[in-house]
């Protein structure tokens, strides 16, 4: 099968690789669309020790199954998938209690670790274990399929943090996830969201898809101006969508006594958190990793139209030129969401 293969630090081939084995549980899904995601941008070059060559990238995948492993049951050939970008051990506490994103035998499709190499969705065909298949809702295309992973970043997050219809949530951060956050925020009964970021393109995307109102990010007053906008002593809920010490600082400052942070970005390791804040006005940090068991969700929501994802879609190109929207991607820039094809 053709398949694009990291072979070296951001050198990518496209070529014949063998098709992957099937393990008795697994499908083969032939992929439709595979979205270039944030962490394969970060990985490719070496720096974050999850892409170690060769590997095909890949895990934000749709498609259709070709074939079925011995003791797969319930799936058939020809059915429209998505899948869980994460294979979960499904017996341990974590999965058991329905934290299979905490599973500490999880392995990521498409990364290549010390520890194990999968191999993901760049390619003709990927082999799925059959209990990470979502099947696709009616209409719903295989790109808008492919965003079932971030969508459902960002609806773990907003799970997470619970909000209570009418309250009021600043968004700190409008890249790819913090514009899905916006959207999740509004589904589950926001009244009013606010967007800051850096990119005035951004910001308008964020007004575009229901944010009431987008700040710069580098204006000097941008506190005062999000506590104007929220009112009396600061917002419900702020979503950190970054994950430096400006932006939880501001995430943090922005919101009341009592009010709650959804924390999403990672960007540094280590942050200058401002701990007297957080411990004297009582103000609840929520950590989130990933996703766990959102796709089904993720998905309806797309289909149903109460999160939209083809206004963030940059680009779509066949997988074998991949390797120039990596480089763009690397490079930085306004692109959001890239979808190679097959
Ligand atoms: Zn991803
Ligand atoms: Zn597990």
């Amino acid at each position: 099968m053709k398949a694009l293969t990291l072979t070296a630090p951001s050198q990518f081939t496209f070529g014949d690789v063998p098709e992957p084995e099937l393990a008795p549980n697994e499908v083969l899904v032939a992929v439709r669309a595979c979205g270039i995601c944030g962490s394969d941008i970060h990985g490719m070059d070496g720096s974050s020790g999850r892409r170690i060559p060769p590997i095909i990238m890949g895990h934000e995948a749709a498609g259709v199954i070709a074939r079925i492993g011995q003791d797969v049951h319930g799936w058939e050939p020809g059915a429209r998938v998505a899948f869980d970008s994460m294979i979960f051990c499904g017996q341990c506490e974590s999965c058991r209690s329905g934290h299979t994103n905490l599973c500490p035998d999880r392995r990521v499709i498409g990364v290549s670790c010390p520890d194990y190499r999968r191999h993901g969705a760049f390619a003709e065909y990927v082999a799925i274990p059959q209990h990470l298949l979502v099947p696709l809702p009616e209409g719903l295309s295989f790109e808008e399929a492919a965003f079932g992973e971030p969508v459902g970043v960002a609806l773990h997050a907003v799970n997470l943090v619970k909000p209570n219809q009418g309250d009021t949530a600043v968004v700190v951060g409008a890249g790819l996830i913090g514009l899905l956050v916006i959207q999740a925020l509004k589904r589950a009964g926001c009244s009013r969201v606010l967007a800051v970021d850096l990119d005035e393109n951004r910001l308008e995307l964020a007004r575009e898809l229901g944010a009431e109102l987008g700040l710069k990010a580098s204006a000097p007053d941008v506190l005062s101006q999000v506590r104007d906008w929220a009112g009396d002593d600061g917002a419900d809920i702020a979503m950190e969508v970054v994950g430096i010490t400006p932006t939880i600082q501001l995430a943090v400052r922005s919101v009341r006594k009592g009010g709650k942070v959804g924390a999403v970005g990672n960007l540094k390791p280590s942050v200058e958190f401002p701990l007297q804040e957080v411990v004297t006005r009582e103000i609840t940090v929520y950590g989130s990793c990933a996703s766990s068991g959102e796709y089904t969700e993720a998905l309806q929501a797309v289909a149903d139209g109460s999160i939209r994802v083809t206004p963030l879609i940059s680009a779509k190109a066949p997988i074998s030129n991949g390797q120039v929207w990596f480089d763009k991607l690397h490079r930085g820039g306004d692109l959001l969401k890239v979808i190679l094809h097959p």
